[in-house]
């Protein structure tokens, strides 16, 4: 297993968020990473690089031209018009979307509507350091990409801020790009191969569906909490949309969900979806907050699942780059990921 990291993620550092009209302190913090590489480390799970440069232009084969635009700029233009030093949080949502091509009806050029613009939620603060950090965790994931392209079976992207929230033009829940999808397009355009993007986070992947929601390459999966968060999203009925239909595979398991049903039900759609797609190559969203001592996520899986979990992935039998996503258990995280 090769590790791709790098210490960039720590300029991204948000110190509160809201959540239940609470200020409550930032959950999506620099020492989970940290947890992650020690256990790397000290287990002597791989080699560990550090990530090439890509540029942005495979970012912008996902993300809107005016998205990655904003995000290089929106920190100091928060500054420019007095805005908290602390963290940039829109205070206006742009919610008049046209269903056909998810844009917006009517754009504000007000300077004060541009935060509000480009995310679904107030849980993706922007700091200082938060495009390079992002801009970084993608560069990670194409470059654990490149390597399991270049013949490596397995790669980890150990990507701090996470991604699979994250939509085209639209930031939320902790993410700003979607490294994932990303890197699932980079090796597509590489290879003009099937790829698979397995998510198991606890929560919905809702942003890699919403990207991918009318294409039939990836395949798009994901396990998750059944009505948690992102909330609107995650249904079974959502199936993807046009030549995509049919190749959206939401599986929801209810909140409390143990190491048996979970696994059962991970085993199901491998050997149901997975298998029968024959792509060439498989990304898996890591999300780590499936963990019963997860203070976000609300299944109780033990540490013993991540293990199982990591082997019926292997069934697969296809190169797989794991890209780390959630998981907020910072003393467990390390040896849950590793
Ligand atoms: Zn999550």
């Amino acid at each position: 297993m090769l590790v791709i990291y790098s210490e960039k993620h720590k300029e991204h550092n948000p110190k509160f968020y809201f959540a239940l009209g609470r200020m409550e302190n930032f959950p999506e913090m620099p020492s989970r990473a940290e947890s992650v590489i020690n256990a790397v480390r000290k287990r002597e799970v791989g080699k560990v690089l550090q990530p090439n440069d890509y540029g942005l232009d495979p970012i912008k084969r996902i993300h809107s031209e005016q998205y990655v635009e904003y995000l290089q700029h929106a920190y100091e233009n928060w500054i420019k018009i007095g805005g908290n030093p602390e963290a940039c949080i829109p205070d206006t949502f742009a919610i008049n979307l046209d269903p056909q091509v998810k844009q917006l009806v009517t754009e504000s050029k007000n300077k004060y509507a541009q935060a509000g613009s480009f995310a679904f939620d107030t849980a993706a603060v922007i700091t200082k350091g938060t495009f390079s950090a992002a801009y970084e965790a993608v560069q990670i994931a194409l470059t654990a990409a490149e390597n399991v392209f270049g013949g490596m079976n397995a790669a980890f992207a150990l990507c701090r801020p996470p991604g699979h929230h994250s939509e085209t033009s639209l930031a939320g829940g902790f993410c700003y790009f979607n490294s994932a999808a990303v890197a699932a397009q980079y090796l597509i355009d590489k290879t003009g191969e099937k790829v698979t993007i397995l998510d198991v986070d606890y929560h919905h992947g809702n942003g890699t569906q919403s990207i991918f929601y009318e294409k039939r390459n990836p395949l798009f999966v994901s396990l998750h909490g059944k009505g948690d968060y992102p909330y609107f999203w995650g249904s079974e009925q959502e199936e993807g949309k046009g030549e995509g239909l049919g190749f959206n595979v939401n599986v929801p398991l209810p909140v409390g969900t143990n190491n048996e049903d979970y696994l059962d039900n991970l085993k199901k759609v491998i050997d149901s979806k997975i298998v029968p797609y024959q792509s060439r190559y498989l990304v898996v969203s890591l999300g780590l907050d499936t963990f019963g001592g997860d203070p976000v996520g609300g299944f109780s899986l033990t540490s013993d699942a991540f293990y199982e979990i990591g082997r019926l992935i292997a069934t697969v039998k296809v190169p797989t780059v794991f890209v780390m996503e959630g998981g907020y258990a910072v003393s467990e995280l390390g040896d849950n990921g590793r």
